[in-house]
């Protein structure tokens, strides 16, 4: 790793070297009924337009390397038989600007899956190599259970990781590609006070943390809490939305439809994202289902997330951003959701 200070003043240019190349980051969508301002990650066309002291967004990143629809190949049938042509989708080269640690950490949890797996997942791949990587030092939320989780910092994933120290970045270096990015512009060695500095911001930013989930021996808690009611409580409340999955930057579960032609000269085959909580999500063909009640589905939710990925993979598959609390209509909230199984109590007045 290298350290560098980068003035605020030069920011500017650090996105003109990186505009040769698409830039996604944070940009501001109007502003909510409370009148705070709503992020989400989209195209940098100017400057300005990238707030990097942004809060959170509604939505992860998710939709530029794991899209919400994708066709996974095309069938054309003709006389002499048929053909099948497959476009992994590959992207141009695209730099993330100002991802927070939560969803730095998010990407190695989907790598695990997805790329580092027995059987990766081309269409993945293809957009996840051609990442570059900005982190940005966040403002801990109300909701955020990062800390909880071990990803309220990313120690590796990314090119360079920039720390607001006031009138400039700390900026820790990760890769030859951005080393030589940063030849372009000014910077200098951090001093002795930077590095003071940066451990005082890191330390206010901890300081920020409200919410927390006890993860102690939480899957061997989930195994023996299998059978629960308070299972039975939280799915009650659960509208089946799927909300909670297509916000969450770490859900990759899908569906695969095929559709042919009305001339039967064509085909398709498509991939979406699904969600667990749907209620034909563990439906098969003669039309049974595995988890017809909404409870169970819930249920299985955290089970993927904090039992069978932590099983596989010692980790659990969530990154504690709190997006699926937020976006819950039914205000079903990890952290709650969590502390009940754990202590075995409904929570009261719900
Ligand atoms: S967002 Fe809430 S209501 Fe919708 S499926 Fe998820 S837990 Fe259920
Ligand atoms: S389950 Fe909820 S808190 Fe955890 S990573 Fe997904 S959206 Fe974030």
């Amino acid at each position: 790793m290298i350290f560098r200070i980068i003035e605020k003043t030069e920011l500017k240019e650090l996105v003109d070297v990186m505009a040769v190349n698409r830039i996604i980051g944070p940009v501001q969508k109007g502003t909510g009924l409370d009148g705070k301002p709503l992020y989400a990650f989209g195209p940098v066309a100017d400057f300005n337009d990238l707030k990097l002291d942004y809060t959170t967004t509604a939505r992860p990143a998710k939709r530029y390397f794991l899209p919400s629809h994708e066709t996974l190949c095309n069938f054309k049938i003709h006389e002499n038989g048929w053909e099948k042509s497959v476009d992994f989708n590959i992207h141009e080269p695209h730099v993330f600007f100002g991802l927070h640690a939560c969803d730095i950490n998010a990407l190695h949890k989907l790598d695990k899956v997805l790329l580092k797996s027995s059987f990766p997942t081309p269409y993945y791949a293809a957009k996840r190599m051609n990442m570059f990587i900005i982190g940005i030092e966040c403002k801990p939320q109300p909701f955020c259970f990062c800390r909880s989780m071990g990803t309220d910092s990313a120690l590796h994933g990314f090119d360079m990781f920039l720390t607001d120290l006031g009138d400039k970045y700390f900026v820790e270096v990760q890769s030859a590609a951005a080393f030589n990015f940063l030849k372009n512009i000014n910077t200098s060695d951090p001093k002795e006070k930077d590095h003071a500095r940066y451990m005082e911001v890191v330390a206010e930013k901890n300081r920020k943390f409200t919410a927390t989930v006890d993860t102690t021996d939480l899957a061997k808690i989930l195994d023996m809490e299998f059978q629960s009611d308070v299972w039975k409580y939280w799915g009650d409340k659960c509208l089946s939305c799927g909300t909670c999955a297509s916000v969450c930057p770490t859900c990759y579960c899908y569906g695969v439809e095929e559709s042919v032609d009305i001339d039967l000269k064509g085909a398709v085959k498509k991939k979406h994202l699904y969600s667990c909580n749907l209620i034909d999500f563990a439906e098969v063909a003669g039309g049974h289902n595995f988890r017809p009640e909404s409870h169970t589905r819930l249920k299985y939710r955290y089970y993927h997330k904090h039992r069978g990925f932590a099983e596989e993979f010692e980790e659990s598959l969530c990154v504690g951003c709190g997006r699926c609390s937020e976006a819950c209509l039914a205000k079903i909230k990890v952290p709650e959701v969590i502390a009940s199984i754990r202590s075995g109590v409904k929570p009261r007045g719900r």
